[in-house]
């Protein structure tokens, strides 16, 4: 926990989700913008906690152990995270699926361990939303198939930074900015100036490939950079199509802009897998939503509303 304060603002950052979060919050009050600053944090733990695919006792784990056997109700959270998550499965035609831990799963980027080709095919069938049978009624879950996994990886920081933002607004903050690793959302401005969020360049962890300007706004940025491992010249990333069940290499970086993260931050994930062509012309359907896309050629391109 490191706190250094300075004028009005507090800068803090911290670590959980398996990424470096950052909180920066403007208020008069000292003590309101400490108190602001640990309610993210907990808020991020305690997503944490219910979420996370590493931790047994999840609420997430639970049910990826017991959901093919017993239909098991969730909590209201998990299910409008799964409600939400298909939404967007539609919308990507399936390239955004939470379902592809049913192989992703057998990935370790840290110790550079992959699943073999016989591996993936065997588990490739169990990449499919549509296994996910969601009851309304009593907020129950079934998988349709034994392989099914589940991980909202590719959501659950985006959710997270949303509910910080409303947490600081509950206590009244305006202006702030909150990231968890790719995902970030500001509340209002800098005072009287925009925020300047930077999009990395993905082959060199140091420098800014892009800064945008942004005040009540979000921004996730997808890339393949962010968990890897090299083998044979081969990268192998943590952004993995629901069609191979292997990570994709038509673009290098995502951002998409648009009012909240928890959409920001899946569909970055989804444009990373549709490509360059698909990609744009998904969120040039979406007048909410603006993409910022380097390809493998590291060539930037925007969509439409960006005006290039
Ligand atoms: P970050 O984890 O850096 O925020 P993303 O928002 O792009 O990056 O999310 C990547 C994460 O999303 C992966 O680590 C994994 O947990 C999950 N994921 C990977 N592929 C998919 C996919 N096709 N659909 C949904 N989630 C995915
Ligand atoms: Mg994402
Ligand atoms: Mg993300």
């Amino acid at each position: 926990f490191s706190l250094n304060s300075h004028a009005d603002w507090q800068k803090t950052d911290y670590s959980t989700m398996g990424t470096n979060i950052l909180v920066e919050v403007y208020h008069k009050d000292a003590a309101l913008r400490e108190q602001a600053t640990r309610a993210v944090f907990a808020e991020m733990e305690r997503i944490n906690q219910q979420f996370s695919t590493y931790i047994d006792s999840s609420e997430l784990s639970q049910l990826n152990q017991n959901a093919y056997k017993n239909r098991v109700i969730v909590s209201k959270e998990l299910f409008d995270l799964l409600v939400l998550s298909a939404e967007i499965s539609e919308l990507t035609q399936g390239a955004f699926d939470v379902t592809y831990a049913s192989v992703g799963y057998l990935y370790s980027y840290p110790d550079k361990v992959k699943p073999s080709d016989e591996e993936i095919q065997q588990r490739l069938s169990a990449i499919d939303y549509r296994l996910l049978e969601l009851k309304k009624d009593d907020l129950s879950v079934r998988y349709k198939n034994p392989n099914v996994k589940v991980d909202l990886g590719g959501v659950a920081k985006g959710y997270a930074v949303d509910n910080a933002i409303k947490i600081l607004k509950s206590l009244g903050i305006e202006h702030a900015l909150v990231t968890a690793g790719g995902d970030t959302r500001l509340l209002g401005d800098r005072l009287g100036k925009p925020w300047i969020v930077g999009i990395r360049d993905p082959r060199n962890r140091d420098k800014q490939a892009v800064l945008i300007p942004l005040a009540e706004s979000a921004m996730s940025t997808s890339g393949d950079y962010e968990r890897y491992f090299e083998e044979n010249g081969e990268r192998f990333h943590h952004i993995i199509s629901p069609k191979t069940g292997k990570s994709t290499h038509e673009v290098q970086s995502v951002s998409i802009i648009g009012p909240e993260s928890v959409y920001n931050d899946a569909l970055s994930t989804a444009v990373f897998v549709m490509g360059l062509e698909k990609g744009i012309g998904l969120i040039n359907g979406l007048p909410e939503f603006e993409a910022i896309v380097m390809d493998k050629q590291r060539r930037m391109h925007y969509s439409s509303g960006l005006g290039q």
